[in-house]
């Protein structure tokens, strides 16, 4: 079984920008052998959420390459310039390309790492393979379509998987209904819902505007209710001064932080990210509820300081009882579907490395995204997009993907050049005889 230097779990922005990353690095010194996995049958971001509308939330200049080395061959400028579309594409005088065409770009630079990546296989668990009494390697396996088991060997694991849905508790329950599903699965569920008259959203950031916006925007448009905790709806600030918490600077910053001043810096800064669409969808979201009471009709109703308090599901519909938070008041409503744009949790790499906890304690990473481990265990596992509490909001954004990427790459060849050569042929003698 070939040993792998570095196998990617998930082939979403950030592992296809340590991709690139780590193929501009191989000029410079030994080339580091990388292999991904990704369970979608082919590459695609967010899909589930390509709403005609939606555009970028950061600038294109923040792609997978630009901040590292902006004469990389794979920045946004290049893909629009292979494309010939780089003149109309300035015309457009805008920093903040479609979704639709964020993803085609992000689909363009994936194809170019076809024959690395494994499609179609969702890495389900991560073993340690010992060597005397180190932990040399690890063992990632994983599972495909067709529920056949793969076993791939790695000296280094990079994990970029994502978030994971968060589902409030009273939905839980409800995990197996169609009726009820979180955004991320929006697009394809949604399409099963043609007659839902009336629907509900439970959110108060980008995802449920967008969905709001999607929804009242279709023919034969259901009755759609946003239900929120928040008293109103709240833009994001990306005006620049408060913007530079997402400058590459700002990482070195935050990580040099005590863990209690990082918290109160998440804490002041959270609404840059969390729980505040674009003032654009909120300006055209208050615009529709004011026609609508110029026309008298009810269709859209905003209920602020609502509370989800009970969730039962019957043959008619999903019944929320809401407490109205102002009010102090209770009252049930039926649905015919609920749309959950209640954000993601980061803490999955946990459980995929479960069998690998002895080893890394309290799962804690340096200044380089790597897990520190104990002395005995010698792969480096580096973490994409779970770092927030300790390198700030634009860990699980694009902000920073390419400098950061770069940062994983280095220290990867730093690793690498640490493993002599006659370390890793016995490495791979070893594992031929697994
Ligand atoms: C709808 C939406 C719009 C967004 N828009 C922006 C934006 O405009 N600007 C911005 O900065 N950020 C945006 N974000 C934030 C988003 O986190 C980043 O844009 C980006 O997707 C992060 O990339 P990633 O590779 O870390 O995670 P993801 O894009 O989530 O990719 C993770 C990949 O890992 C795969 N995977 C997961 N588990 C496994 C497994 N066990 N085995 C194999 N593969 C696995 C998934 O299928 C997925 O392809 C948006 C997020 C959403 C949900």
């Amino acid at each position: 079984m070939q040993v792998h230097n570095l196998i990617g779990i998930g082939f979403g922005p950030s592992n296809l920008a340590l991709a690139i990353a780590i193929e501009e690095k191989r000029p410079s010194g030994r080339p580091i052998e990388a292999m991904f996995i990704e369970k979608q049958p082919g590459f695609a971001w967010h899909k589930d959420m390509m709403l005609d509308q939606a555009h970028m939330q950061i600038s294109f200049l923040k792609d997978l390459a630009t901040l590292r080395n902006p004469t990389s061959r794979f920045t946004f400028v290049n893909y629009l310039h292979e494309k010939q579309r780089l003149q109309d594409f300035i015309n457009l005088k805008t920093f903040f390309p479609s979704r639709r065409e964020f993803n085609d770009y992000l689909g363009w630079a994936a194809a170019q790492f076809d024959d690395i990546c494994a499609y179609g296989e969702e890495v389900v668990e991560v073993l340690p393979e010992k060597s005397g009494r180190e932990v040399a390697l690890l063992r990632v396996r994983s599972r495909d379509g067709a529920g056949q088991v793969h076993e791939r060997l790695a000296r280094n694991l990079a994990i970029g998987i994502g978030g994971a849905p968060n589902i409030p508790d009273c939905f839980r329950p409800l995990r197996d209904d169609p009726r009820v599903f979180h955004s991320s699965r929006y697009l394809g569920e949604i399409a099963r819902q043609s007659g839902a008259g009336r629907i509900a959203i439970i959110g108060a950031g980008q995802s449920a505007a967008e969905i709001f916006m999607d929804l009242q925007g279709r023919p034969g448009a259901p009755k759609v209710d946003l239900i929120m905790r928040a008293r109103s709806m709240r833009p994001s600030d990306d005006s620049p001064f408060v913007n530079e918490i997402f400058n590459v600077d700002f990482t070195d910053y935050m990580y040099s932080r005590p863990d209690k001043e990082r918290a109160a810096l998440i804490e002041e800064f959270w609404h840059t990210n969390y729980a505040a669409p674009d003032l654009e969808l909120v300006q055209q979201m208050f615009k529709i509820l004011y026609e609508q009471r110029v026309s008298g009709e009810e269709r859209v109703r905003f209920l602020r300081r609502h509370d989800v308090r009970s969730v039962r599901a019957a043959a008619d519909g999903i019944h929320l009882t809401l407490l109205d938070l102002n009010a102090q008041r209770e009252s049930t409503v039926r649905y015919d579907a609920v749309v959950l744009a209640t954000g993601y949790s980061r803490e999955r790499h946990k459980a995929l490395l479960g069998p690998l906890a002895p080893y890394l304690g309290a799962f804690t990473v340096d200044r380089h995204y790597r897990l520190q481990g104990t002395p005995d265990f010698r792969p480096s596992v580096f973490l994409q997009g779970a770092c927030e509490t300790t390198h700030g909001l634009s860990d699980t954004l694009l902000s920073v993907t390419s400098v950061r990427t770069g940062e994983i790459g280095a220290a990867l060849l730093g690793a690498h050049a640490a493993r002599s050569s006659a370390e890793e042929e016995a490495e791979e003698g070893r594992a031929v005889r697994i």
